[in-house]
């Protein structure tokens, strides 16, 4: 997995008001010096993606969403299809974030029918899976990950158009992570359901960490083995932090 690429991926979740894009400017201005070893994407709220994309047009950051609608148009109101998404400028697009899977019931076949709107609209599908702590507690943990893969990933994934996230649900926003040890293995784990169900495409997929990924632990879990990147919430919101977690690969 060496040669795979990594991605550092923000997820600003609800926050940023139009008066904060200054750290959105702040990034694109590190851009070129942190994209030595990592691909960086921004995922801000939709309100802010058109603008955003419009200034990174011609840098090194590019810009995705938080979520789609599975549908590409009509009657939804409040929702937002992945062809608008895309359209406003977004490439790439999280899909069954824990916070979605918990606070708007998404099961795995709505997600991976939300990935497939995804490349549907030309973009790439970020699909995320976790463990709670009760699962975890309960050593439930590889049973719960096989079968949110099993269920959330679409036939026709590929190493060019669908991401994985493997973010522990007790590790985000807590400031708690796994043992590098954890880490490795559990990735392990995903590689091994990867490569078995989409063969050579399964071993060139990236596969992001996330869960209280801040600069003081970047290097550390993007040195493990089969970790190709991070999906960062907090630590999103500051160039600044943002950035070093890009240099940490
Ligand atoms: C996330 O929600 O995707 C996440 C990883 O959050 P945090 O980095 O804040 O734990």
């Amino acid at each position: 997995t060496d040669a795979i690429r990594p991605l550092i991926a923000g997820n600003w979740k609800m926050n940023g008001l139009r008066a904060q894009a200054a750290e959105f400017d702040a990034m694109l201005d590190g851009a070129a010096e942190a994209t030595g070893k990592a691909d960086l994407l921004v995922c801000p709220p939709a309100t802010l993606i058109a603008a955003f994309a419009d200034k990174a047009r011609g840098k090194k950051v590019a810009v995705g969403a938080q979520d789609c609608h599975p549908k590409a148009s009509g009657a939804h109101t409040g929702d937002i299809a992945a062809e608008l998404l895309v359209d406003a400028g977004a490439s790439a697009i999280i899909v069954g974030h824990s916070e979605r899977r918990a606070d708007h019931c998404e099961d795995d076949a709505l997600i991976r029918q939300k990935a497939e709107a995804a490349w549907r609209a030309g973009a790439t599908a970020i699909v995320c899976i976790g463990e709670t702590q009760a699962q975890r507690d309960a050593g439930q943990t590889l049973e719960i990950l096989r079968g949110q893969l099993a269920g959330s990933l679409p036939e026709s994934s590929t190493a060019a158009n669908l991401v994985v996230a493997y973010e522990p649900v007790w590790a985000i926003g807590t400031g708690l992570t796994p043992t590098t040890q954890d880490v490795e293995q559990i990735h392990g784990f995903i590689r091994e359901f990867l490569t078995s169900r989409f063969k050579a495409d399964g071993a060139r997929m990236r596969i992001l960490y996330g869960g209280s990924v801040k600069p003081s632990n970047a290097a550390e879990l993007m040195a493990v083995k089969n970790v190709n990147g991070a999906l960062v919430g907090g630590a999103s919101l500051k160039a600044a932090d943002f950035l070093a977690i890009a240099k940490g690969c």
